[in-house]
């Protein structure tokens, strides 16, 4: 491996994009039925109020995201710029050694780390820091 020495910095990955529909009934005539890809079952991500789906696509996923009421980030999403990409999921090997070395340098996280679908710890970091992407940060 060459280019910068960060611990770990060769296990980064992404993990999955994650895709803001209003309904996942709807999306998953396409992404199931029409393109063919698997399934995995739905789950409900309480604290973000959202269901989700995952549809493994190689090693990376795909997560469709649907609302569960009018106050989910996701409903206010597609409000404001309709349905599409909403996230970026990078896998990182040590989420605390990455979330304090952005604070150090003024990222701008969401949340502090927490439990997400699937029992995985993630933080998001603000598109401000990111260059226009809503960047999620997880760990398994
Ligand atoms: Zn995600």
């Amino acid at each position: 491996m060459t280019g910068q020495k960060i611990t770990g910095s060769n296990q980064f990955e992404i993990d999955h994009l994650g895709i803001a529909v209003r309904s996942l009934d709807a999306a998953l005539i396409f992404y199931r039925e029409q393109l063919g890809l698997p399934v995995t079952p739905r789950e409900t991500v309480e604290q973000e109020k959202v269901n989700v789906i995952m549809l493994p696509a190689g090693g990376p996923r795909i997560e469709l995201l649907e609302a569960t009421g009018p106050d989910s980030v996701i409903a206010k999403f597609i409000e404001k710029r309709g349905e599409g990409l909403h996230h970026i999921a990078l896998k990182v090997p040590d989420l605390g050694a990455t979330v304090e070395r952005l604070k150090t340098h003024g990222a701008r996280l969401l949340n502090e780390p927490r439990a997400g679908a699937g029992g995985h710890l993630y933080v998001f970091v603000h598109p401000s820091s990111t260059g226009g992407v809503l960047l999620e940060l997880i760990q398994e």
